[in-house]
């Protein structure tokens, strides 16, 4: 083996292997994932998995019953995950394997029924509850796919994440602590990886340093997998979806929407951070402080290309992608008197007071306009703000993003974007924060017609996207991945 593939424990690197919830979604895709892994057994996998598709969502619901004290509804979704995950234990497993699995998902599930009655019998579905609640279908998931890792004669060990990934208390949007992680990381999964076996585990869900259960916000099994990546020192990342890797735009947007063979960490992020679902916005932090690739590949199609996301960009100067980010709010503050400094620090404070990011921010000498993704909390900073300056709002806007390493020193890509959205209106735009952004709001209802038309700008006439090294091709010729 290279040397490049053994760490500074003289342990051989990892692959971290992330399967989302439509890979996990019926027994079909649970079969392909069990030969997805046995194809990478020597680079020794790590596999995270989420919940089965729209099981965080039906456990959401299942809370929200709770709470409003309709328990029968309550129960009653949780027995269909319950059966769902039976009747996928019966097609997948042989009938010892099947009765073990459902024996001790049996008693997961009671638990997850007294939780219920808890929240139920509180009237709220706090946030530390909806952690707990909602972390379990990472639970559920990952022994199931454990047993048909198993079944497939693979020597894969459960592994329960709330064990490894410790993180702070700020329930549904948790952060790591990082140092503490990496510690249980290396001593829980490195001796299995040292044995040459495969740890399973679920994503999205952590817990604090007393054992609350945590999450990482939604979609975080992405950022569970690149955590565990970092903390193993892993030779990569790989984030199995149900799309052929990162796409110009999102291709429920645009049906022309073709996949980008390599992006830089920084442009990955800021995508993501601007609506690309398939990443969780965090998942490059870890990776990108140790360096290691990240590759977004299709479970439906694993012998397709790819994207590869690393240090390099690939072609500095060109739009690699369109994003979209809905259900943001475009909020005005206009000064009583004048916009003085204070009022910019007055302003800022009050939002991060009540935990507000700020996505946009424009300035002009009589007022500021920001962009926030969330309204909750604007009429107590509106009041708090009050004989200082008025605030007003409007919600429904969508930000469109363009992001390409360096376009901002390309000014013909604003003014070939501003001709192809001539007659939409436009309310904020923001070229100048970032080198690699160029971003303006519309309304929701124009985001889409925004983007097929600033897709064809982009993406027809040009050549394809360079299409990358095939990864398929990479791991059967046992290359490196440095
Ligand atoms: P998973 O369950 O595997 O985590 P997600 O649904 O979270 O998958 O993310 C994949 C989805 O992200 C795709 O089906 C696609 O609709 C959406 N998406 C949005 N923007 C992009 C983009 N630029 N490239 C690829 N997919 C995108
Ligand atoms: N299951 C969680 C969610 O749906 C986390 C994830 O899938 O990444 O948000
Ligand atoms: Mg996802």
């Amino acid at each position: 083996m290279s040397e490049l593939l053994v760490d500074s424990n003289e342990r051989p690197r990892c692959v971290v292997m992330k399967f989302g919830g439509t890979s996990v979604e019926d027994a079909a895709a649970i079969r392909r994932l069990c030969q997805i892994v046995n194809g990478r057994l020597r680079y020794h996998p790590v596999v995270v998995v989420s919940a089965l598709a729209k099981v965080t969502d039906q456990l959401f619901a299942a809370g929200d019953a709770a709470a409003r004290g309709d328990r029968e509804n309550a129960r009653a979704i949780l027995q269909e995950i319950e059966g769902r995950h039976s009747t996928l234990s019966r097609e997948l497993l042989e009938a010892e394997e099947c009765n073990a699995l459902c024996q001790d998902l049996a008693v997961d599930f009671c638990a997850t029924y007294e939780l219920l009655e808890g929240i139920s019998v509180a009237g709220d579905f706090s946030l530390r509850a909806q952690d707990h609640l909602l972390g379990m279908g990472e639970h559920f998931s990952s022994k199931l796919v454990h047993s048909a890792l198993v079944q497939n004669g693979l020597d894969a060990v459960w592994v329960d994440a709330k064990e490894c990934i410790v993180t702070d208390a700020a329930h549904t949007r948790a952060t790591p602590l990082w140092t503490e992680t990496n510690q249980r990381l290396e001593s829980l999964l490195g001796p299995l990886l040292g044995a040459g076996r495969i740890p399973v585990l679920g994503g999205f869900a952590g817990s604090t340093r007393d054992g609350v259960p945590t999450t990482l916000g939604r979609g975080g099994s992405d950022f569970s997998a690149a955590i565990v990546g970092a903390g193993l020192h892993a030779a990569k990342i790989e984030i199995w979806t149900d799309v052929d890797g990162v796409m110009t735009t999102d291709p429920n947007l645009c049906s022309e929407a073709r996949c980008v063979g390599r992006m830089s960490f920084d442009e990955a992020a800021e995508l993501a951070y601007f609506g690309a679902k398939v990443l969780h916005p965090s998942t490059l932090l870890p990776a990108r402080r140790q360096n290691i690739p990240v590759w977004v590949l299709n479970s439906r199609n694993p012998y397709g290309a790819g994207t590869e996301i690393s240090a390099h960009s690939h072609g500095d100067g060109r739009v690699k992608a369109l994003s979209v980010k809905r259900g943001v709010a475009v909020v005005d503050v206009e000064p009583v008197r004048w916009l003085a400094p204070e009022l910019l620090r007055e302003v800022c404070e009050a939002f991060e007071r009540y935990h507000h990011t700020l996505d946009l921010l424009s300035a002009s000498r009589g007022s500021l306009s920001l962009l926030v993704t969330s309204t909750t909390s604007l009429p107590a900073i509106a009041n708090e703000l009050k004989g200082l300056a008025s605030v007003r709002w409007e919600n429904h806007k969508a930000l469109v993003c363009l992001v390409g390493e360096k376009i901002r020193r390309r000014p013909e890509i604003a003014s070939k974007v501003f001709r192809a959205i001539a007659d939409i209106d436009v309310r904020l735009i923001c070229q100048g924060a970032s080198e690699r952004n160029i971003s303006f709001l519309v309304d929701e209802s124009e985001a889409e017609e925004s983007i097929k038309r600033l897709h064809k700008v982009f993406f027809s006439s040009e050549s394809k996207p360079d299409a990358g090294a095939s990864h398929y091709a990479l791991c059967q010729s046992g290359g490196s991945w440095q």
